[in-house]
């Protein structure tokens, strides 16, 4: 039976001729096709994934060199555009609309050979913690399929999770990678804002909107960053910046320098169980020769706010083009004025959650309220990025739980979106200040549900975050 556990292991496996590419995508068609109730995929691209992992085995087989990612079996979130498949962020407003170009990360995940075997469910336009938000239903999470398999790139987590493929990429505005890794017991990396091009991923948040890797262990991650990663003309807040070779630069035993916030790991929200891995985690750090410093922190009831009030904004903004008339679903009823064409075709195809964003966007943006909501916002965002620069300077990482709580159980928060959002405290500071952060699988609740730890680094530091990350899990 094929057994996956690293890409380098792979590919010693199909240099010694132990096993093909074929095999490897008939086996996880295999497992897609036995796991259908978890509901991780929306289309499976079967055909197609054979019959280019039976090209990339003759080539191989030939004599030619390999790409980094040969043969590497990959699903990828609703939201990213692949050239002539569907792409619909999990909305019926996309309903059937098919990619007319593929996004800038896959066009080079393709170059150097993955393979990619289907699309994956999310929350509707990623705006979610749970994948419920979804027009094709919620997905379940392998561990407890009673729990959610947290959101919004929930397929993409489960799709690594159950092994029905190696690796998957989401997206990540507020916590969308690292939220359903913590809740999976996998490894998600949302990279530096402008690591990795936004060409082709379709738009929640334009400045916190960033593609995201879910895996099993830190190479991985690390070559599909760096495949990836680096200036793209077609994304102009991409930074120019040459790209580290990541998967090379992984080993070393540094010392670190650690900062965390007492009132983040004191957090009343915060389960305790959660906290005590957390504190005993930073006492080992301490043992293992590493400085880790408690840093005051007086801005953390003001990050989900302000998370809200700008992606709000600037979703209220970006979903407008979805207006029936250029590509998409549209009203089925005639007759009508172009405004009444636009109301109804947008009631019809957008979902609760989406609407309540725009709404809420659309309010914060309004003329009477800019100043007090969305000027504010933005004040609150500088002060955090001034805070993070300034706490950078002396240390190399900021240390936090993924998630106040482990996995939720399906339908818990559906309810209650203030307690929904009030969940997304420790990841949404990334984005506010785009650095990279990763959730690592570390640790299990009595529950039986894994947790993992959150680590930030500065701005563009992807290297120093990934050799941390594979000291912590080797
Ligand atoms: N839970 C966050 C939200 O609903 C995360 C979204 C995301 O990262 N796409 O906004």
């Amino acid at each position: 039976m094929f057994e996956f556990s690293s890409i380098e292991q792979f590919h010693a496996q199909l240099q010694e001729g132990k096993v093909t590419c074929l095999q490897a995508v008939q086996y996880y068609l295999q497992q897609i096709r036995s796991t259908r109730h978890l509901n991780a995929f929306i289309e499976i691209y079967a055909d197609e994934a054979l019959q280019r992992a039976k090209l990339l085995d003759e080539r191989r087989q030939a004599g030619h060199a390999i790409g980094k990612l040969h043969g590497v079996v990959i699903g990828i979130k609703d939201v990213i555009c692949y050239k002539d498949h569907k792409v619909s962020a999990s909305s019926n407003i996309l309903k059937d609309f098919t990619s007319i170009y593929s996004a800038t990360a896959i066009e080079r995940l393709l170059t150097e050979e993955a393979i990619i075997i289907g699309n994956l469910n999310c929350d509707e336009f990623a705006m979610g913690s749970t994948n419920e938000n979804s027009s094709y239903g919620k997905v379940l999470n392998a561990l407890d399929e009673t729990r959610v398999p947290g959101g919004s790139s929930g397929g993409s987590a489960v799709a690594v999770q159950a092994g029905l493929c190696m690796l998957s990429l989401g997206s990540d505005t507020g916590g969308s990678v690292r939220q359903p890794a913590d809740f999976c017991g996998i490894i998600g990396l949302k990279p530096t804002y402008g690591r990795i091009s936004r060409y082709g991923l379709i738009a929640y948040a334009s400045s916190f909107d960033q593609i995201g890797i879910f895996g099993t262990n830190v190479p991985d991650v690390a070559v599909l960053l760096e495949v990836m990663a680096g200036a793209d003309e077609y994304d102009s807040t991409v930074s120019h910046q040459e790209v580290p070779a990541f998967s090379s630069l992984l080993s070393g035993n540094k010392k670190f320098r650690f900062a965390y916030f007492d009132e983040a790991l004191n957090h009343p929200s915060l389960d305790i169980e959660i906290a005590n891995s957390i504190k005993n985690k930073i006492e080992q750090l301490k043992e293992d020769g590493h400085e880790v410093a408690a840093i005051e922190f007086d801005l953390l009831d003001y990050i989900v706010p302000a998370y809200y009030v700008l992606t709000t904004a600037e979703a209220s903004s970006n979903l407008s083009r979805y207006d029936g008339i250029k590509y998409g679903y549209r009203t089925a009823k005639k007759d009508i004025d172009l405004t009444e064409f636009y109301k109804l075709t947008r009631s019809e195809a957008f979902g609760k959650e989406v609407k309540r964003r725009i709404m809420l966007g659309t309010f914060v943006l309004s003329a009477g309220y800019f100043d007090a909501y969305f000027t504010r916002a933005q004040k609150v965002r500088q002060l955090l990025c001034d805070k993070t620069a300034a706490i950078f300077k002396s240390y190399d990482f900021i240390i936090m739980p993924t998630s106040p709580v482990t996995a939720f159980k399906a339908g818990e928060k559906m309810d209650d979106p203030i307690a929904m959002y009030l969940a997304d405290i420790y990841t949404v500071m990334a984005n506010l200040v785009g650095c990279p952060a990763i959730s690592i699988p570390l640790f299990k609740h009595s529950n039986g549900m894994p947790f993992g730890l959150q680590v930030m680094a500065n701005r563009f530091d992807e290297v120093s975050l990934l050799q941390i990350s594979r000291l912590l899990k080797p």
